[in-house]
């Protein structure tokens, strides 16, 4: 049996026209489920996705579609946020919907879209679904309290694949880095590259927070098609696909490198395309590069 609740669309702001949209969902307190109230709890990890049902352009129905989270329950609970880009498929559905005025109606007309919940272990309550609740090398739930404030990450993101970590940069923020009497706290530098500047997302919130915490979060934002005269970050792509002569590509991620010189004394994370993510984990392995773990989740 899955459960639903019809949650309010709160926010739909277009970042790039046709491409990203920042969405915002929010749930209700409460719930009835067979003639019960539940209390809806929100315990979402950061770096899990919930599930929504919005509609598909293409199919004209509804669709069940995982987004993952860009804020966090601890600050925000029972507001889920994420960024949803189109995704220029032939099959694409709900990706083209979300950019299109339909969604802008429903939006100021205060429909709603169904989210996913779970019964709580004790069927005390419901819970937010989450994507997953184990950390694993094919997803980005963060490492459990305790774990990662020992921890250096370096985290790469392609597209909208910034909204896992945007979610960590909150959630460590709102922690305080792990930073405590003796204990020197986590690092993470947050890599994220897209095509031109207007595609950034969260951009100033992200400069500022690298001004408020420079032992512990690194921030480069790096252009890859077009950039403003002025631009102070990277340009071009963090990794080059080289054909070679025997038709098997030889990728190049020294542009990544010369960001990030201590990729093997880090954790790497990588968010985005499977394309993307298949091209920088393959060029971590033609140069021999074993980073001290390595997680991917492409979509
Ligand atoms: C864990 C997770 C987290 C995600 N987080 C985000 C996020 O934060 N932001 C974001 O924008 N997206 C995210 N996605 C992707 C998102 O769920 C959608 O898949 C994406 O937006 C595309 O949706 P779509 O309906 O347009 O097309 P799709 O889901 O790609 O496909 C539309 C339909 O076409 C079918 N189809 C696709 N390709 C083919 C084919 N070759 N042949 C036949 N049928 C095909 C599919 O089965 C589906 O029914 C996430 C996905 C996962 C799994």
């Amino acid at each position: 049996m899955e459960y639903v609740v019809g949650a309010l669309i709160h926010q739909l702001r277009t970042i790039d026209p046709g491409e990203i949209r920042l969405v915002q969902i929010t749930l209700p307190e409460e719930v009835e489920i067979a003639g019960k109230l539940y209390a809806i709890r929100d315990t979402m990890r950061p770096g899990t996705a919930f599930l929504a049902k919005p509609w598909g352009a293409r199919t004209g129905k509804y669709r069940r579609r995982m987004y993952t989270r860009s804020n966090t329950s601890f600050n925000e609970p029972r507001l889920l946020e994420t960024f949803i880009n189109f995704t220029h498929r032939d099959q694409s559905d709900t990706s083209s919907w979300w950019q299109s005025e339909m969604a802008t109606e429903w939006f100021e007309k205060g429909k709603t879209v169904e989210v996913r919940l779970q019964l709580d272990g004790d069927e005390e309550g419901v819970l937010v679904y989450e994507n997953t609740k184990v950390c694993k090398a094919t997803n980005l739930r963060l490492e459990d309290d305790g774990m990662w404030e020992g921890m250096r990450m370096v985290c790469v993101a392609f597209g909208t694949g910034i909204t896992p970590f945007l979610s960590y940069a909150r959630y460590l923020q709102a922690n305080n880095f792990g930073r405590k009497e003796g204990r020197g706290g986590a690092h993470l530098t947050l890599v994220t590259s897209v095509r031109h500047e207007g595609q950034l997302m969260l951009h100033e919130e992200m400069v500022a927070l690298e001004q408020q915490f420079p032992e512990h979060f690194r921030y480069q934002p790096v252009l890859t098609r077009s950039w403003p005269t002025a631009w102070e970050y990277s340009k071009g792509r963090i990794q080059r696909v080289i054909s070679s002569v025997s038709g098997k590509a030889q990728i190049d991620i020294s542009p990544l490198q010369t960001i990030v010189p201590n990729l093997t004394q880090s954790h790497l994370r990588i968010c985005g395309s499977i394309t993307a993510c298949q091209q920088l984990t393959l060029g971590l392995e033609q140069g021999g590069l074993v980073p001290l773990s390595v997680r991917a989740e492409s979509w």
